[in-house]
């Protein structure tokens, strides 16, 4: 499997990225991609799969698989290869999700964070020394790390921040708590927003890398959720929690820029987590209407069930080509958030509407556990509400046709 994305990684030299400008016109991938995609899908359905129920039963972390995916590559899909990373780009990200997604949407999110919300913005704004100190350790799967933006009092409104962070000699004393945090009682690290001049409002806060375990943070409980129920989500409770002065990522009061830049391609990898929920009920639904018959004939001849399925079919298709679409613009250096956002709605909604109608093409079937559709549902939920819910997408996306039809 390493092999295979090593292979990937070849053909990915800059001479052919220039292919992939086009990809999303077309409906298919480059070869390379296609590899890995089936790479990854051969993987979900040999580790994931099979214990995916099982996890979302007992809450437990996929700490096995997910160091299995740190060796293909799957933990840091992005990262150069200088720091122990795969060195690949971004569409690759986005399959690797969606796949592993479709396996296990917990073990996704766990993958999604580590990539994009923890190891994406010290790649892209860390020093030489912080890339050393806080990717390579957390490229193979044995460390994860995550983001803690969101607080009690505040989600969507990220800039009303009341965490703060105040220096004091060597060293930035961190007080406040951070809420929902994914990954929080597995990792091993986070990076961590605090205000550090409150004068300045959301222009004041800072962004911190913070070891886990570590004097003066402690975790709350761990929330008993709807769906994703094996990837750990908690409070992080700063109380005098001294960090060297060193562990500042980028500059004093740029903390509220990584924070929207980091969402922004956060939101690809949690549309790839939607395609590949809305992937696994749609494949749930037609197996099983292919199978079941009602009326002397296969529930899959009537017309019912078949608008149900091309409805959930062109969801899914036209969510896909869209996340594509963000994942490339990244790569090719374009500004992307408006369709990074277009990409999570669109996914999100389609793994709704898809993981909502497969449970109804498998009638009783559909509502019970023996049977992964009504995990999908309860997975695909939260895809409409982490790094950014379904209104704030849709504000983002407002926000940027608005300000490119006035000028
Ligand atoms: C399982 C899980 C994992 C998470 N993981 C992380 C993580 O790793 N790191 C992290 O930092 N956060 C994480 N979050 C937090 C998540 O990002 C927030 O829950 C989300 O941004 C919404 O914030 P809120 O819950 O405070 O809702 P609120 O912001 O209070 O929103 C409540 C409702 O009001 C709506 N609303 C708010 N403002 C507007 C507006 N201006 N216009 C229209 N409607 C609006 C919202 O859309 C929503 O419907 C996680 C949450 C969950 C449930």
């Amino acid at each position: 499997m390493a092999a295979l994305l090593l292979c990937a990684r070849k053909a990915l030299l800059p001479g052919s990225l220039r292919r992939l400008h086009t990809v999303y016109q077309m409906a298919e991938l480059p070869e390379t991609h296609e590899m890995l995609r089936q790479t990854c899908r051969d993987f979900a359905d040999r580790e994931l799969c099979p214990i995916a129920a099982q996890l979302d039963k007992e809450h437990r972390y996929p700490a096995e698989q997910v160091q299995k995916m740190g060796a293909m590559g799957l933990m840091a899909v992005e990262v150069p290869e200088q720091f122990g990373g795969a060195g690949l780009d971004y569409l690759a990200y986005a399959i690797g999700v969606e796949e592993i997604s479709r396996g296990c949407a917990s073990t996704g999110v766990v993958m999604s964070v580590n990539n994009s919300l923890y190891l994406g913005p010290v790649l892209k704004f860390g020093s030489e020394e912080q890339k050393q100190q806080w990717i390579t350790p957390f490229t193979t799967g044995e460390k994860v790390g995550c983001f803690a933006l969101s607080e009690p009092g505040n989600g969507s409104d990220a800039g009303a921040a009341s965490t703060v962070a105040r220096l004091e000699g060597d060293h930035w004393v961190l007080n406040g708590t951070k809420a929902w945090i994914t990954n929080s009682w597995d990792a091993s690290a986070t990076v961590v927003f605090a205000t550090t001049d409150k004068a300045l409002k959301h222009k004041g806060i800072s962004a911190f890398l913070v070891p886990m375990p570590t004097a003066g943070l402690s975790l709350g409980k761990k929330e008993d959720k709807l769906g994703i129920r094996a990837s750990s989500t908690a409070n992080l409770i700063f109380e005098d929690c001294r960090i060297p002065r060193g562990n500042l990522l980028g500059q004093p009061g740029m903390g509220f820029k990584i924070a929207m830049q980091t969402l922004d391609s956060g939101r690809v990898g949690i549309a790839a987590q939607a395609l590949g929920i809305a992937q696994a009920a749609l494949d749930c639904a037609v197996n099983y209407a292919e199978k079941r018959t009602a009326f002397g004939a296969p529930i899959s001849k009537m017309q019912g069930i078949q608008f149900k399925l091309a409805d959930m079919a062109l969801a899914l298709e036209g969510a896909r080509l869209l996340t594509w679409r963000a994942a490339m613009l990244k790569d090719n250096g374009k500004p992307y958030t408006k369709e990074a956002a277009m990409a999570k709605l669109a996914a999100s909604e389609a793994a709704t509407l898809i993981s909502h109608q497969a449970i109804q093409v498998l009638g009783g079937m559909g509502y019970v556990t023996d049977m992964p559709a009504e995990r999908h549902y309860r997975d695909a939920r939260i895809t409409e509400i982490y790094e950014g819910t379904s209104e704030i997408q849709r504000l983002v996306i407002a926000n940027q046709v608005l300000k490119d039809y006035r000028c």
